[in-house]
């Protein structure tokens, strides 16, 4: 465990500007790479392994505790895709749950096996299914990477970690293809089991208000709490 490397794009505190702790102080743990392809990705930057600076997990640990703010509500776990270096992402994980932190995970979930891994070290869980329309994956492979999301929801509720759903939703877009994947969700889980359903418009390539609108009515047939929640770091202009 000694030399374990991790990639590491950046480390920044900011205000949460998605999901349901909007708002919250948070300290940002961006690790670089990640194996999908959405087409709307706002990370391009970290993308990459090599979009991180290489540290030894020791000096990325001693780094992270340096960048520790008071009054910090919970450190996000985020990318690229964390479950990329999920070795590193467990390490650092269980480090800051030894300092009494709350820990986040922002995962499009694409390795459930990976996911239940770093499961023990975190706290909230945040499950993200992508739209077929997303091209995340090829669309022969699209099934499979619904199944881990699934796999992991429920992992993370049987674990019962505070577990909320985002999808994000582009222009691209309709409630047919939503409904696939709520069908297959409130098949497997209760709607009263999750903290939150987001739709979260993608950046640049925001669905019309009647598609937002026709898409929440669907959500809302299986989760009257949905929320439509943009990204706040994008309307405020911060990290
Ligand atoms: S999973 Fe996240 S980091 Fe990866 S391509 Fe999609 S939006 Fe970008």
């Amino acid at each position: 465990m000694k030399y374990m490397k991790v990639y590491i794009n950046e480390i920044f505190t900011s205000i949460e500007g998605e999901g349901i702790y909007l708002g919250t102080k948070t300290l940002f743990i961006r690790f670089a790479g990640c194996p999908l392809k959405c087409f709307w990705c706002d990370t391009p930057y970290a993308l990459s392994l090599s979009d991180g600076k290489e540290y030894e997990i020791e000096e990325a640990k001693k780094l992270i505790d340096k960048n520790i703010m008071t009054n910090t509500f919970k450190v996000n776990l985020t990318g690229g895709e964390p479950l990329l270096q999920y070795k590193a992402v467990y390490e650092i994980a269980k480090h800051l749950k030894s300092k009494g932190l709350t820990t986040y995970l922002e995962s499009s979930c694409y390795d459930a096996n990976r996911f239940d891994y770093i499961l023990p070290w975190i706290d909230i869980c945040k499950i993200e299914f992508k739209t077929n329309n997303s091209n995340a994956v090829r669309k022969e492979n699209y099934e499979k990477l619904v199944n881990e999301n699934l796999q992991c929801l429920e992992d993370a509720l049987s674990n019962k970690k505070i577990t909320y759903i985002k999808i994000v939703i582009s222009n691209k877009d309709n409630p047919k293809d939503i409904k696939i994947i709520l069908d297959k969700i409130f098949k497997r889980v209760d709607e009263e089991m999750i903290y939150g359903f987001v739709l979260q418009p993608a950046y640049g390539v925001e669905p019309s208000m009647k598609q937002m609108l026709e898409i929440y009515d669907e959500v809302y047939k299986y989760y009257r709490g949905v929320r439509i929640i943009p990204q706040i770091q994008k309307v405020m202009n911060i990290p």
